[in-house]
């Protein structure tokens, strides 16, 4: 069955999922405003969706999974200390005991070993450090007729995240400007406490020394790097993404369409703003999806706004994890036949769900349409249902569609 033929006869029309897109991401952002992961308004907008999904699937379920919802941006203001800690250190040094200049660098490792594994890795490293909470992903399945040999599963995420204070308050490149001269200061600390150690010199140390203290105001300004007292509405991150997965489930359903052999599934993922561990959980929780003989496959839909910049991530994590490049043609092919050359690429910065499909050994991509600048709404107040282009969710939502039945038919080549 070819995702054409179907549109002539549709009751239910394209246009028409497009509309309940964009009204189902107001009235969530109405009902319950910011969403952040493992707090009540995360869980009652994932319990409306559920509701919602009733009527588009034959099984709708909440998953939950235990989540510590701080620990994965503090490593910015634990990096900050690390290196004021550090430097205080080479202050010490430089005037007594030259061997504290150690001590400065096992801090210096210790902010990079946390900045490496919380934000590069995704690994759960501070989090025991921090307040358990209770998240869930939303799971609602169209199953196949007949029997099941294909499986996909299209995901957005219900959290929101907590505002990037410089973002917000000096433009696209705020979150840079501040962290830029904090991590200069954190090269240059390395450089004073070798410095120390090595050079006979000690009036040069000492001068480096007092250097260190220009870096004092941008190690304070990483205290503030994100506010965890406002977090946004995140209606397009990642609403928009939730409700195009919805509405394919709803376009089959409404239009009484089944798969033989495919099953899909939308998924509402939780705490994707804590360090994607809802989709972590996820894929902990079903080891079937990677070895029940079922060819499944893994698409996250995430931030789609700005059609100029649509992309499809074949490397996702800061670029450290490689997506699958079958399931990007999948979205690249979907893309030409609606008149569309979307570029394959590598995110630029942070991660999508489809990461965490891909560590756990399914073919997996992201389709992200978002200025990677980054835009001005990215985790800031600005992103709310007054600013969503129904156009651009229309056109991914054709893709997806597109790709739901290309993979259907064909699998992925
Ligand atoms: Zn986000």
């Amino acid at each position: 069955m070819k995702f054409q033929d179907t549109l002539i006869n549709a009751k239910t029309t394209v246009k028409d999922c497009t509309d309940f897109t964009v009204n189902g991401i107001t009235n969530i952002c109405k009902l319950y405003g910011p969403r952040p992961c493992g707090e009540e308004s995360e869980k009652k907008a994932q319990e409306t969706m559920l509701r919602e999904l009733k009527a588009f699937s034959d099984e709708v379920r909440r998953e939950t999974f235990k989540v510590n919802p701080d620990a994965f941006m503090s490593f910015v203001p634990i990096a900050g200390t690390c290196c004021a800690a550090a430097a205080g250190l080479n202050v010490i040094a430089s005037h007594k005991n030259k061997k504290a200049a150690l001590g400065s660098l096992a801090l210096i490792g210790a902010g990079v070993a946390g900045m490496v594994s919380e934000f590069l890795l995704y690994k759960k490293v501070y989090d025991p450090f921090f307040k358990e909470k209770e998240s869930g992903n939303v799971i609602a399945v169209k199953k196949a007729t007949g029997e099941t040999k294909r499986r996909i599963i299209l995901a957005g995420h219900t959290d929101s995240a907590p505002e990037w204070t410089y973002t917000y308050k000096l433009g696209s490149h705020g979150s840079f400007i501040v962290a830029g001269p904090a991590l200069a200061g954190l090269a240059y600390t390395a450089a004073t406490s070798a410095v120390t150690l090595l050079s006979k010199n000690k009036k040069t140390a000492k001068k480096m020394a007092l250097g260190q203290l220009a870096f004092f105001p941008a190690y304070g300004a990483l205290y503030k790097f994100t506010n965890n007292k406002r977090y946004v509405e995140g209606a397009i991150d990642n609403l928009s993404g939730c409700y195009i997965a919805s509405a394919v489930l709803k376009y089959l359903t409404e239009n009484n369409i089944s798969f033989k052999n495919t099953e899909v599934i939308a998924m509402m993922a939780g705490g994707e703003e804590a360090g994607i561990r809802g989709s972590k959980a996820f894929f902990e929780a079903h080891p079937e999806y990677q070895n029940d003989g079922v060819e499944t496959v893994f698409i996250s839909i995430d931030t789609i706004r700005d059609e100029e910049y649509m992309a499809i991530y074949n490397k996702d994590m800061t670029g450290m994890v490689k997506n699958d490049e079958r399931v990007c043609n999948l979205l690249k092919k979907a893309g030409e036949k609606h008149g569309m050359t979307i570029p394959v690429t590598a995110i630029p910065l942070g991660s999508t769900d489809a990461a965490s499909a891909s560590q756990a050994g399914i073919p997996a991509a992201a389709i992200v349409a978002m200025d990677p600048a980054p835009a001005k709404y990215y985790h800031t107040r600005l992103d709310t249902p007054e600013i969503i282009v129904p156009e651009c969710i229309e056109k991914v939502l054709n893709i997806t569609l597109e790709a739901v039945f290309d993979f259907d038919e064909n699998g992925i080549q």
